[in-house]
């Protein structure tokens, strides 16, 4: 092992006593996950907090070996495990520790998330990236009606002040008529807001006047919060309209919420980010979707700014939601970004459509290949029924696909990622699969 590269106080080898332990046994699912889900965060950390190149951290993949009250040690190992030298000594990058200092020690593993999130938020700023943001919204909800059999579309609206604004960055007034700055996209496709639950059990408890605590704490629901997409957001006279999409899928705490919302009620939300979607740009993508994030795909097939149409891979539990998709039209919003959207599903159906268009209207049209499974969409078998069900497609219908934009069960993106690496040759960076829920 060779710290020629390093800076001594960049490289934690043997320097974790030093560090103050947490002693909490949840720390090796923590960090399990986050090795799962996270990897392009670790290598954010690395290329912003340590001295590392971009051509440096192009050749590892990194991983968080633990967490302390004071930082995070990252270790960095050779991408290719076949280039993988047979002297640790003739990479100087293989099996180097990092440690990441917080901006403030924790003491708890509850407290790790804020710091985290801070760590991300400033790497994501000094790397040019959007990023998550702990903001507070309130939007009004306006209407609410099933888009199919059981997918409830929420029409939320904002009132938006300054009209001289972009959309992307309106002045809003709060419930208390104070004006704050804060921002919906428009034009971005998976943007996700956390939705605070306990704002409407709150609400209503109030307005049923329950003076009685105990009676109080029952109206929660047993998840605090719950995150859903922006399906669609577009500026309308002297409001934004929103719309959000949410699976109602039995008695549970997110879609009991949405069903029982009522036009004239508040939603708040807590927290919003970007989706990970910049990779479709350019190639031929597949997107592989569940009920929970067919909104996701819906918008980033009406925003596709990549010439070549993506193949859509849909599982559902019912195959009355396959419908969700007839209504989408490709490249639909990117007329309408900046300008009045109507109330449809298919933003350009007007005169709105010129010729500057035309290059890119060349082929609109996505396929979708349909999956129903009669049963919830979770587990490492419904991995293997994506997998193959692609491998059929592929072999009737010979295409390379460069790029994978996937939303699913936590199990089932678990087992599809190496499935898809494996089947297509493609890099980790090239197959992002997101979890989107957990099943039970
Ligand atoms: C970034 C992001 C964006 C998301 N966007 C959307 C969106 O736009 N629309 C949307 O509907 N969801 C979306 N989700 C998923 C949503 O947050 C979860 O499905 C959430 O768990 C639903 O909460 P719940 O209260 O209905 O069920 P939970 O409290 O999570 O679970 C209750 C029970 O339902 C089961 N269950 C949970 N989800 C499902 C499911 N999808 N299918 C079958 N069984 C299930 C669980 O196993 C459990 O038994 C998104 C998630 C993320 C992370």
């Amino acid at each position: 092992m060779t710290n020629q590269l390093l800076a001594t106080t960049e490289n934690a080898n043997n320097q974790n006593s030093q560090y103050t332990s947490l002693n909490d046994s949840e720390i090796a699912s923590v960090v399990a996950h986050i090795n799962e889900e996270h990897l392009d965060e670790l290598l954010g950390f690395l290329s912003v907090f340590t001295s590392l190149s971009t051509a440096e951290l192009d050749r590892v993949d990194a991983q968080i070996t633990d967490i302390y009250a004071e930082g995070i040690t990252i270790q960095t190992r050779q991408k290719n495990s076949k280039y993988q030298p047979t002297n640790a000594q003739d990479n100087p990058l293989h099996d180097q520790i990092f440690f990441i200092n917080f901006a403030t020690p924790i003491s708890q593993l509850d407290d790790l998330q804020a710091q985290y999130i801070l760590l991300k938020q400033r790497a994501d700023k000094k790397l040019g990236k959007k990023t998550i943001k702990l903001t507070k919204q309130v939007f009004d909800v306006q209407n609410s009606y099933n888009v199919s059999k059981n997918m409830l579309r929420l029409e939320l609206s904002m009132p938006s002040l300054d009209d001289t604004q972009s959309n992307d960055d309106v002045q809003l007034r709060n419930t208390k008529g104070t004006t704050i700055s804060t921002s919906v996209p428009t034009n971005e496709a998976g943007y996700a807001y956390l939705f605070d639950l306990e704002h409407n059990a709150m609400t209503n408890a109030l307005m049923t006047d329950s003076t009685n605590d105990s009676e109080k704490e029952n109206v929660c629901p047993a998840r605090p919060h719950c995150y859903y997409t922006l399906r669609k957001a577009w500026q309308a006279d002297d409001e934004i309209r929103v719309w959000v999409d949410v699976f109602l899928h039995g008695d549970t705490s997110g879609g009991n919420w949405a069903a029982a919302l009522q036009a004239g009620e508040t939603v708040v939300t807590k927290r919003e980010f970007p989706e990970k979607v910049e990779h479709l740009r350019d190639g031929q993508a597949v997107l592989i979707v569940d009920e929970t994030s067919m909104p996701t795909a819906a918008r980033l097939l009406e925003l596709w700014n990549n010439p070549t149409p993506p193949l859509v891979i849909c599982v559902t539990q019912d195959a009355d939601d396959q419908s969700y998709f007839d209504t989408v039209k490709m490249r639909s919003g990117i007329d309408n970004i900046g300008n009045d959207n109507r109330n449809t599903d298919s933003d350009s159906d007007s005169d709105t459509d010129n010729d500057c268009d035309t290059e890119s209207r060349k082929d609109d049209h996505f396929t979708v290949l349909p999956i129903v499974t009669n049963q919830p969409n979770s587990g490492s078998d419904l991995a293997t029924l994506i997998d193959s069900t692609l491998g059929d497609y592929l072999t009737d219908n010979p295409l390379q696909i460069d790029k994978v934009w996937g939303a699913l069960e936590a199990n089932t993106a678990k087992a599809l990622r190496p499935l898809l690496r494996e089947r297509l040759e493609l890099s980790r960076t090239d197959v992002v699969v997101k979890v989107y829920w957990r099943h039970d």
